[in-house]
């Protein structure tokens, strides 16, 4: 009988069209159930390994397909079969990053990449932080996404992002799930205080640093900097005696620390190709081009490699919303840090908590010359709520309720600004009301830095509705994701 038929007549599964594919003469496909919503991966074929049950087909008899549930074994398996759905490297293209909390987001994401050749995907992206507020695994993260891109038959290269990694015991759980990309955060090592102190306290500072670790003394990195100008192709930077002394105190432990993680790292990955990126974009102060130059030229004497680097950026990124800042001076920044990694590397800058920030989406584009990497995670959940909003307005008003009392408790780790008092009462709105703050700045904000704690209480019943919706979900994602994607392509 012709696969076509078979699949057809899966009686109570609708399989997924984009999910079929035939490798070594066995079938594989993912189905949802027309009554409960569960996705199950069918086989049709050489099964070993896969565990599951086989589907009483009316017509298959014997041969109907093994029905497996989305485990970690089976998803296992399934990698080692398909190839495609191994992450990989990505190299210097430009890429984006789709962190995704629920572990549904992934088709829609695909919608998004699949009209943006020129981009490169990270599919599965999640920090240790975000894991702990989601109750996921390092491995879960990657096996959703596996689901997702299998669902949607995307077959290109794809990175999963260990992302905000800050210590080296942090680091085990991502290696042993596949992750390709390392962001390793030294941001608890930078010392702000140095930002504004004056010389002789960041003098004193300086000398107190790590200068085993950092293979170095105090009178040899002077000899390297100072008298020295750094040709960054259109313009030049010099570091005179103080901003390289407030550099080095800043940043000298961070810059210890990254080197310490990158050789756990390295060593933990035996001969296994990865990819690391540097961020301190979670830090108070911004980090100047000068100071952007010293750390990359620091961690390159080191023999650290990297793919990204995330200075901290003027103005701010807060989650959720555009930038908040000068344009102008944004520019002007943002101009001598590509100018550095484009010198020192080339590597990518990359835009953190890089979300919603559209007002800055060209002139990253026209500055980066392509060399960038667009990080976002909690926007997706945002078009989570932006679907519930529309298929289920009574679950959207208490998850609001919930969320305007959570804020001022959950907000603590986060950069945002927004006030309670201008996120409306849900119960005074209307139903045709509500998608509308999924546009308005506090509402955002507040929904965005409580979903550790809106998942604890509404998880079952927001996955439930968005599994029975995913259409929407997806298409809202689509759409979404367009409007982030379309600047960077040229
Ligand atoms: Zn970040």
């Amino acid at each position: 009988m012709d696969l076509d038929q078979t699949l057809k007549e899966l009686a109570g599964l609708t399989v997924y069209p984009r999910s079929v594919v035939q490798v070594d003469g066995t079938t594989y496909f993912l189905a949802r159930g027309d009554e409960a919503s569960r996705r199950v991966l069918g086989v049709l074929g050489d099964t070993s390994g896969f565990e599951g049950a086989r589907h009483e087909s009316a017509t298959g008899g014997d041969g109907g397909p093994l029905l497996c549930p989305l485990t970690p074994g089976n998803a296992a398996v399934l990698r080692g079969r398909l190839r495609w759905l191994r992450p990989v490297p990505l190299g210097l293209k430009t890429s984006a990053g789709f962190g995704d909390r629920l572990g549904l987001a992934t088709p829609g994401h695909v919608w998004a990449a699949r009209q943006f050749s020129g981009i490169a995907s990270i599919f599965a992206q999640q920090s240790v932080r975000e894991n702990a507020r989601t109750g996921r695994t390092p491995q879960g993260v990657v096996d959703d996404a596996t689901w997702g891109i299998f669902q949607e038959g995307w077959r290109e290269p794809w990175g999963a992002d260990a992302d905000h990694l800050k210590t080296p015991a942090a680091v085990d759980a991502f290696v042993a799930a596949g992750y390709t990309l390392y962001t390793i955060d030294p941001g608890d090592h930078v010392d702000n205080a140095a930002h504004t102190a004056p010389p002789a306290e960041v003098e004193a500072k300086a000398q107190t640093l790590p200068w085993d670790a950092l293979e170095d003394t105090a009178l040899d990195m002077e000899r390297r900097y100072l008298g020295r100008s750094f040709d960054l192709g259109d313009t030049a930077l010099t570091l005179d005696r103080e901003p390289l002394w407030r550099a080095a105190a800043k940043y000298g432990r961070a810059i210890a620390h990254t080197v310490r993680m990158y050789r756990y790292l390295a060593d933990r990955m035996g001969g296994n190709d990865f990819e690391l990126e540097v961020s301190v974009d979670e830090t108070e102060t911004p980090t100047s081009p000068a100071e952007h130059l010293f750390i990359a030229s620091e961690l390159r004497r080191l023999g650290v490699r990297w793919a990204s680097l995330a200075p901290r950026y003027v103005g701010r990124f807060e989650k959720g919303v555009d930038y908040i800042g000068d344009l102008i001076e944004f520019e002007t920044e943002l101009a001598k840090h590509a100018a550095i990694a484009r010198a020192l590397g080339p590597y990518k800058l990359s835009i953190h908590s890089g979300s919603d920030k559209f007002s800055i989406y060209p002139i990253i584009a026209r500055l980066t010359h392509g060399l960038v990497h667009l990080k976002t995670a909690g926007t997706s959940y945002l078009e989570a709520l932006r679907a519930i909003s529309q298929a289920d307005p009574g679950l959207f008003r208490q998850i609001l309720g919930f969320a305007r009392e959570r804020y001022d408790g959950d907000r603590a780790t986060y950069h945002v600004s927004a006030q309670l008092a201008n996120v409306p009462v849900p119960d005074g709105l209307r139903d045709e009301a509500l998608p509308g703050l999924l546009e308005q700045f506090d509402a955002r904000q507040v929904l965005h830095v409580t979903f550790g704690s809106v998942l604890d209480r509404f998880g079952g019943r927001l996955l439930a509705t968005l599994e029975k919706h995913e259409e929407v979900y997806y298409s809202l994602l689509e759409s979404h994701f367009e409007r982030h994607l379309s600047p960077f392509i040229a």
